[in-house]
């Protein structure tokens, strides 16, 4: 097994990080050939997908999580903290996404990406990245 925990720092409240080459550099660092890796937030705040990384639709998808869980509402959440929004569109997302490793490479398809998604920032974020395999 090899872990390792990278630091994102993110600007806005809702941001969408394309994380792809920082998840192919660790899992060239476990020197496994095969296996699985899995890719997960330790935040209830946050997200991780995998998504197309075309500009267009970044912005679509932040549109309709504002659309569909509006920043107010009648959440009683709000009254320990103001970020109920955050994290009912967290708990939509997801926290983990687990993509194949094949031949040492994310064995994504051509149009995927993995993204981080800040819902409640800026913050500094950590993201933990766990590579099961063998050589
Ligand atoms: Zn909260």
């Amino acid at each position: 097994m090899f872990r390792k925990v990278f630091n994102i720092k993110t600007d806005k409240r809702i941001e969408i990080i394309d994380i792809t080459q920082e998840i192919q550099l660790i899992v060239e660092q476990s020197h496994y050939n095969n296996g699985i890796v899995n890719i997960y937030s330790k935040h209830s705040t946050s997200g991780i997908v995998i998504n197309e990384n075309e500009t267009g639709l970044i912005k679509d998808f932040k549109t309709a999580l504002e659309s569909l869980i509006p920043v107010e509402g009648n959440y009683n959440h709000n009254c320990i903290n103001n970020n109920a929004d955050s994290h009912i569109r967290s708990f939509f997302i997801g926290s983990s996404e687990t993509v194949p490793l094949y031949k040492g490479k994310l064995d994504l398809g051509t149009w995927q990406s993995i993204f981080f998604v800040e819902l409640d920032g800026p913050r500094n974020r950590k993201v933990t990245v766990t590579v099961m395999g063998h050589e």
